[in-house]
């Protein structure tokens, strides 16, 4: 019999983040398919009633909690001995938490004081018997494997973009507060501030809706036989900010600096998608000025619906890669949608 426990941290502002709230649905929906199961939820943070009243109506037997001033920032000193102290509070022997930055950096450690196991990327998750089985990729993306283990307590971080965000009914939850023992010192690390990664544009949105990508098309001589970058950092940021849409770039985009060529100014490598770069998960995906070459288009597995705009009939896209393909100019095209969302 599985003692099941959903374990994350809370925000600054004592509530749940968007994974986590994920990560609790498929906590929900795993104690429901595996019968004799118990589910139980540990939260730790500065504060964490807002959150435990927020999930009080998922149907958990019991409210595990660490709170205070020392526990609000992400420390691994800190974050480990809350973890610590949660797991075996709660007894579990299978550990659900969301694959937030926090997380990911602190339960392997927290794994191995318990003598665990952990699989992070954990992509889906279901009975098997009285067991869990658990579905990560392989191989970038390339290999889908169903796996078991025996050793308990195994821990597992879920993906974010994966299941449906929590939204059952609120209520009123008493978290049983667990005793932490800290380490002296816990505090060598302290956070100061928070500064995003880009100084000049937020551009990577793992949350958005849509992904807009956007390729060397735009970088290159145009009808007029001229480059026009800087028309196509203000469309391409334009859209962005409009449409709150998270950036992706091509291999071809993102390496451009490194050739000496014309930029765009908020591209990095971190924006890259495809083989040699990420797989976002996101409900839409535009993509602009790309050829759609199959090592790019890899990136775009978890994209449902995708659609790309370029003047080339025959690109890659066309190639049954995409649902619609705009054969126009990403220019003017950008250009009119842009008047349209601001409208
Ligand atoms: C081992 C390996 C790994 C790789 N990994 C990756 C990876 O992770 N990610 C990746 O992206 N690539 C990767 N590549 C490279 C990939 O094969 C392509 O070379 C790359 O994706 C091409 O980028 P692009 O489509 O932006 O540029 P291009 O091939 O130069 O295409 C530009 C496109 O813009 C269009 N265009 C130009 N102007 C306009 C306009 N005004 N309106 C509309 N369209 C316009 C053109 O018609 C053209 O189709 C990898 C290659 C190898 C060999």
């Amino acid at each position: 019999m599985e003692r099941i426990l959903y374990l994350t941290h809370t925000e600054a502002d004592g509530g749940l983040s968007k994974v986590a709230l994920e990560t609790l649905t498929s906590a929900v929906e795993l104690s429901r398919q595996l019968s004799g199961s118990t589910l139980r939820l540990a939260l730790w943070g500065g504060a964490i009633q807002t959150a435990a009243d927020a999930v009080a109506g998922c149907g958990a037997e019991e409210t595990l909690g660490v709170t205070g001033e020392e526990f609000a920032d992400s420390r691994y000193a800190s974050d480990a001995a809350a973890a610590e102290a949660l797991v075996r509070a709660a007894d579990a022997t299978f550990v659900i938490a969301p694959a937030s930055a926090r997380l990911a950096r602190t339960l392997p450690g927290v794994a191995l004081r318990v003598g665990g196991r952990i699989d992070s990327h954990v992509v889906g998750m279901g009975a098997a018997g009285e067991g869990v089985q658990i579905q990560r990729w392989y191989y970038r993306q390339r290999m889908l494997a169903t796996m078991t283990r025996s050793q308990r307590p195994w821990f597992v971080l879920v993906d974010p973009g994966l299941f449906e965000t929590w939204n059952g009914e609120a209520g009123s939850a008493t978290p049983r507060l667990v005793e932490v023992d800290l380490p002296t010192p816990y505090d060598r690390t302290r956070v100061v501030g928070i500064e995003a990664a880009k100084s000049q544009a937020q551009t990577i949105r793992p949350d958005a809706d849509l992904l807009f990508v956007a390729g060397a098309g735009w970088t290159k001589k145009q009808a007029d036989g001229q480059t026009h970058v800087k028309d196509a950092e203000e469309l391409i940021l334009g859209f962005l900010d409009s449409a709150q849409a998270s950036l992706g770039g091509s291999k071809s985009m993102v390496e451009q600096s490194a050739e000496g060529e014309d930029v765009l100014s908020f591209m990095s490598h971190l924006n890259q998608v495809g083989q040699t770069g990420s797989t976002p998960r996101h409900a839409k995906g535009l993509a602009t000025c790309c050829h759609g070459e199959e090592p790019h288009v890899v990136g775009w597995r978890f994209i449902h619906e995708r659609r790309a705009i370029n003047t080339d009939p025959n690109c890659g896209w066309a190639q049954s890669k995409a649902d619609v393909l705009y054969v126009a100019d990403a220019f003017a095209l950008t250009a009119k949608v842009n008047e349209l969302l601001r409208g």
